[in-house]
């Protein structure tokens, strides 16, 4: 008996970068009790599932498959058989060489029922990415996708390669990276010219994506000279040859550096975005794990005496949450803070505030201590409340109390530093190229984080860029001995990507 729920769902990933899964995909992810994805599928994109979905690995990477292909349709059938709703996430379109047709077979034979949810193929993405289309007015009316991974000396080859080598306007090959040299001789062997453009993109739309240009003459010495290896598509035509005039991705900014990103990982995706954007690959460290304090008596005092306050200073996005959590909980909402003026650090904080549906009236444009109490303005005798973690700087209260004003003080979440395993932390930190810090608290946590995997900080980040917010995190970094080389003129995440952009061509340079 089948449970009627079973249902796969053949899903294309797309080439690699997260942003080319389709809106179908990512909703067939979030619907899956189970999802089976394997190597060329960018394990990214598992944050579409539910948190609780069951991932299972397949593999397939040429030469170690985890599972062989007959397992994997006995895994499909058995746990749609079950009951279970699958995506099967499959690298590009899963019916490009991805072996889909195969599964979708499995499940038919089985009964049971199914949908395929193409993908962008790399082979044409790949491309793309590179700056070369595979059609073109004038010089390419026709494509097509071959396997390379067939030997082309073979007695039988499926691929009729005296046809294909002319028939065809550009050709592009998948797993051909090994036989390139048979590929090559092949194709000149059944009249395709010498100087005809190749180009291989490896890991085409990722952040590490590589490109080798030549012809039919020379690219199998360019290939060998720069050491490429799978996976990669080659491209073979005239098209090829516009990528010298349409190259884009290559050429962005901050295309090639991998960015150390060590706010907490509820805050790091927009940094994380904007250096992505820039054609970064960000690597997101959390060093700050964001917990509610040991005892809500403190804020909870605070929000039933708000009366009593003539202001609020909210000193980040955590102290609005938290403090709003505690006082919705409170059965109040928006109505308790009438009369009381409400002022942030920086505006993020502050677009929080807006999203419980309240105004700061003073959101300084400098992220230091000063700025904030010069915002103020008199607060002699008047009541301040703080709401912030249970470890911050002194500095802000201390400057409003020497101003006269009363200020409480309370812990409205605590940051707790988050596990991690010290041969991952070693690897993390020797692939980084750039390491963005973004508080001084994210300094100190990275550094101790370091320090109990056996690590100096300075040392295991010595290749590295160290760009921080402003000058309190870089002080905080000389101190743990990193050498600041970018600090952003403007204390924020744009600030800072701006400053990255401007220094590190130059600093690259030298
Ligand atoms: N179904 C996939 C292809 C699977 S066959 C698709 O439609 O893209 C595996 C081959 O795809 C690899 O050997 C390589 O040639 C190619 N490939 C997959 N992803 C790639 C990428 N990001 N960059 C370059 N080639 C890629």
């Amino acid at each position: 008996m089948t449970d009627s729920r079973g249902f796969v769902s053949l899903i294309g990933a797309g080439p690699g970068d997260p942003g080319l899964l389709t809106l179908a995909g990512a909703e067939a992810l979030a619907a899956a009790d189970v999802v089976v994805y394997d190597y060329l599928a960018n394990p990214a994109l598992l944050a579409h599932a539910r948190p609780e979905a069951e991932q299972i690995y397949v593999g397939k990477k040429a030469g170690q498959h985890t599972l062989s292909q007959e397992e994997i349709n006995a895994l499909l059938v058995e746990r749609a058989r079950a009951g279970q709703r699958l995506a099967r996430l499959k690298g590009g379109d899963p019916f490009v060489f991805g072996r889909g047709g195969e599964e979708a077979l499995a499940l038919v034979e089985a009964g049971l029922p199914f949908e395929v949810i193409p993908g962008v193929t790399s082979a044409v993405a790949a491309p793309a990415y590179a700056g070369i289309p595979v059609t073109h007015r004038g010089l390419s009316s026709s494509f097509a996708v071959i396997t390379g991974h067939e030997d082309p000396a073979k007695e039988e080859s499926a691929i009729d390669w005296p046809h294909l080598a002319t028939a065809v306007d550009t050709l592009v090959f998948l797993m051909g990276v090994g036989n390139l040299p048979k590929i090559v001789d092949q194709l000149s062997a059944h009249g395709r010219p010498p100087e005809t453009p190749v180009a291989l993109v490896r890991w085409g739309t990722m952040p590490d994506q590589q490109t080798v240009s030549g012809t039919l003459a020379d690219i199998v010495a360019r290939v060998e000279a720069a050491g490429l290896r799978p996976p990669a598509v080659a491209v073979v035509g005239l098209v090829a040859g516009l990528r010298q005039q349409l190259r884009w991705f290559e050429d962005r900014r901050l295309f090639g550096q991998r960015v150390l990103v060590t706010r907490t990982r509820e805050q790091a995706s927009v940094l994380s975005a904007r250096l992505r954007a820039l054609g970064a690959e960000a690597i997101e460290l959390p060093t700050i794990r964001i917990a509610p304090p040991a005892d809500w008596r403190e804020l909870d005092r605070a929000i039933a005496a708000l009366p009593d306050y003539d202001w609020i200073v909210f000193t980040s996005t955590n102290g609005v949450a938290y403090f709003w959590q505690r006082l919705l909980a409170a059965g109040q909402d928006a109505r308790a803070l009438h009369g009381i003026r409400l002022a942030t650090i920086g505006p993020a904080t502050a677009a929080a505030l807006k999203g419980c549906g309240l105004q700061a009236e003073v959101v300084p444009d400098e992220y230091v201590a000063e700025a904030v109490a010069a915002g103020l303005g008199a607060v002699r005798g008047q009541r301040v409340l703080l709401p912030r973690a249970d470890i911050a700087r002194p500095a802000l209260a201390e400057l409003l109390r020497e101003a006269g004003a009363e200020v409480i003080e309370v812990s409205a979440y605590r940051t707790l530093q988050p596990k991690t395993d010290p041969a991952e932390l070693r690897a993390t930190l020797a692939r980084v190229t750039v390491a963005t810090f973004t508080s001084s608290s994210t300094v100190r946590n990275l550094a101790t984080m370091a320090r109990e995997a056996g690590l100096d900080l300075g040392q295991a980040l010595a290749q590295a860029t160290i760009a921080c917010i402003g000058p309190i995190t870089a002080g905080t970094a000389r101190e743990e001995g990193l050498p600041v080389h970018v600090v952003a003129d403007e204390y924020t995440i744009d600030g800072l990507v701006e400053a990255l952009v401007q220094d590190l061509p130059a600093r690259l340079e030298v």
